[in-house]
């Protein structure tokens, strides 16, 4: 297929990538942004308020003339909310915020009637972090003429240090990632802008599609592995490898607790003296300071699961873990703090999404007898009179074929076996591999 016969939507591409930046505003394109942010936000909560109330409406089942013609109001709001709420159509506001956070709200709502655990969709509270998004729009003559690039939409570069953006212009950037990108794929097209700010500054986030990949295919490396995720330590694999759990959260949370008592203080102090919070200097100090270091610890632990994933995959043709949604080790409270900070599940969204980019093959299995069987003989604890292992067998013999075995590794051997076993029944072949 040619590039013109793709350029039809972001989806008919097959290749896809998230580009995020750093983007420095003036004072006045930040309040531009505060305002989209607010925008986006109140349209989400007000979906939820307006849908709430329909859902309540319709139970009561009665059909009196008050109750037909709210819902009747209702559901005329819910369609044009900028003509009930004049702020949502003030020159500041980017439409296109407004039509993304409806999206964005129906794509709750749907995976709330998908996985009905996940709760009906929550109000977005004000925060420290705010975001709003966009997206980028080209015109018709582009798209017939097949010139859908990073430098003609309503979202686009100007030149390697900048981009223009609606209602904001011109906005300076810096990173390495979108220029190595822009280097490699000159053509890509540009989805969704997410324009974020937190404690650390302001960031612009872009889904890109091409018809291409964005990257080199990384090179065969001839290895295999099955990793077993665990309390010990961060992970097991089944090289024996073991990888220590970092725990940047405890480290940092001595701290955290000081700054804590500190803003606890001194938001007493400001309520004897009469003074508002927000004209606190000193709260909003501690309050900012926490904030940051929020952010480290979470940038800390980011770093060290990109570089971890990407290491696994660089290093290995098949990654395979565990299913962790069966796992259930956040009702056990002594664990869950450990888990929050090792942050398992990004580890393995990160793990998919390099396989998917570079060509590799990320394998999650069920988690059943991972932990209990023997990888030498097959043998399941807990099973012909044989007691099962607790959480206290760090190590443990096989009362069948009298192997030695290390608890996680011995995991990590038939994570992998089930791991290959599945591949080998989706490939139809036979996977020759050694550990
Ligand atoms: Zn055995």
């Amino acid at each position: 297929m040619t590039r013109k016969q793709l350029m039809i939507s972001m989806s008919d591409l097959p290749y896809h990538l998230g580009l995020k930046m750093r983007i420095y505003p003036s004072s006045q394109q930040k309040k531009i942004i505060a305002i989209n942010c607010g925008v986006s936000r109140s349209v989400y909560n007000k979906l939820i308020a307006i849908n709430s109330e329909l859902m309540q409406l319709r139970k009561t089942g009665i059909y009196i003339k008050t109750i037909a013609e709210r819902i009747e109001t209702l559901e005329l709001r819910k369609k044009n909310l900028s003509k009930y709420y004049s702020y949502m159509s003030v020159k500041e506001v980017d439409s296109l915020t407004i039509a993304q956070a409806k999206l964005n709200y129906n794509a709750a709502w749907s995976m709330f009637k998908k996985i009905h655990s996940s709760g009906v969709p929550k109000y977005h509270k004000k925060g420290v972090s705010d975001s709003y998004q966009t997206s980028c729009i080209y015109t018709t003559d582009n798209k017939k003429k097949g010139n859908c690039t990073p430098f003609t939409g309503s979202v686009r570069f100007l030149d390697t240090k900048h981009v223009q953006l609606p209602k904001l212009g011109r906005i300076r950037i810096s990173g390495s990632s979108y220029q190595k990108i822009l280097a490699h794929n000159p053509n890509f097209r540009i989805g969704t802008a997410t324009i974020k700010c937190d404690a650390s500054g302001y960031y612009l986030s872009l889904q890109i599609g091409d018809v291409v990949p964005f990257v080199n295919l990384k090179p065969k490396a001839g290895k295999v592995t099955g990793i077993d995720l665990n309390t010990d330590n961060f992970l097991t694999d089944s090289y024996g490898n073991i990888v220590d759990n970092p725990r940047y959260y405890r480290k940092s949370l001595k701290r955290l607790k000081k700054l804590q008592r500190q803003m606890a203080r001194r938001q007493v102090r400001a309520k004897k003296e009469g003074r508002k919070l927000a004209e606190s200097r000193n709260y909003q100090k501690s309050r900012l300071q926490a904030a940051r270091l929020h952010q480290h610890v979470k940038n800390q632990r980011e770093n060290f699961l990109q570089k971890l994933s990407t290491a696994y995959i660089n290093n290995h043709d098949v990654v395979v873990l565990e299913d962790l949604r069966g796992k259930n080790l956040m009702k056990n409270h002594a664990l869950a703090m450990s888990i929050a900070d090792v942050g398992w599940s990004n580890f393995q969204k990160m793990l998919e999404y390099k396989a998917g980019l570079y060509g590799k093959k990320y394998i999650e299995i069920d988690k059943c007898n991972t932990t209990q069987r023997c990888s030498n003989c097959g043998s399941i604890m807990g099973h012909n009179g044989y007691p099962k292992l607790t959480l206290k067998d760090r190590e443990w013999n096989c009362p069948i074929c009298k192997v030695h075995h290390i608890r996680d590794y011995n995991a990590a051997l038939n994570i992998l076996e089930k791991g290959i076993a599945k591949l080998e029944e989706e490939e139809k072949t036979i996977i020759p591999y050694k550990n």
